[in-house]
């Protein structure tokens, strides 16, 4: 069987190390031995302060050392306008050959706002969905466009072999990490997280990211 490539689009704001776990079981319960990390660029009705993407797709590189097949795809980051996943896949999928299997990996909260994203009724038309529950997170209700969209797509990660898009994939997994939650508690005036790695930590504080708040 061909192996897969992996993309996992996030705002990695910061990268923590529940984004890790996820891709290293990505890679092994799915046999994509190459998955990339895509940073968005932010949408502008996020809160301030925020890493900027230079030091987003930073942090990115740094979590990710040791790890042979992860990497940074900093394209989105690259674009000057507003980047859109169809977009980024549609590219990848012309890069890779129609043989490639493609997973885009995405989290539940992504997927339950999905019918918000460009086009996004086409993107199994370029690459698989692997979608990744938070404990406890539930499926999109079915009867939300979303949960109507997906009745009959849904497979199980056990069910491989899969082809190269078209599904969308349930993993299931359990990493409570949240980068909400570490931005809260270094601005309460914590100077690291258990939750990032030790390199990722120490460039939060030089660069002085997500300062503490009066
Ligand atoms: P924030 O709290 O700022 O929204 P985040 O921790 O969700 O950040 P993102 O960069 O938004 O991190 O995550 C990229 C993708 O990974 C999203 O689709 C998100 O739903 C998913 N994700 C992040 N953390 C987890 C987790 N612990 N378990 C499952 N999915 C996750």
């Amino acid at each position: 069987m061909t192996s897969g490539l992996g993309i996992f689009g996030g705002t990695f704001d910061p990268i923590h190390t529940g984004h890790v776990g996820l891709a290293l079981q990505v890679c092994r319960q799915l046999n994509v031995t190459q998955l990339r990390l895509m940073p968005t660029r932010l949408p502008p009705h996020r809160g301030n302060p925020t890493a900027s993407g230079e030091q987003r797709a930073a942090m990115v590189q740094l979590a990710i050392a040791g790890c042979p097949n992860l990497s940074l795809d900093s394209r989105e980051l690259a674009r000057n306008r507003t980047s859109y996943t169809i977009d980024s896949l549609r590219e990848i999928r012309l890069e890779e050959g129609e043989q490639t299997p493609l997973f885009f990996v995405l989290g539940m909260d992504s997927l339950n706002a999905l019918d918000s994203w460009r086009d996004w009724q086409k993107l199994t038309d370029y690459a698989h969905l692997v979608v990744v529950a938070r404990p406890g997170q539930a499926w999109p209700i079915p009867s939300s466009v979303v949960g109507e969209w997906l009745v009959g797509r849904v497979r199980e990660a056990e069910a491989m072999p899969f082809g190269c898009c078209g599904q969308v994939i349930r993993l299931d997994a359990d990493f409570p990490q949240s980068a909400t939650a570490i931005r809260a508690a270094l601005r309460a005036g914590a100077t690291s997280h258990d939750w990032l790695a030790p390199s990722v930590s120490a460039y939060i504080q030089t660069h002085q990211l997500y300062p503490r708040e009066p």
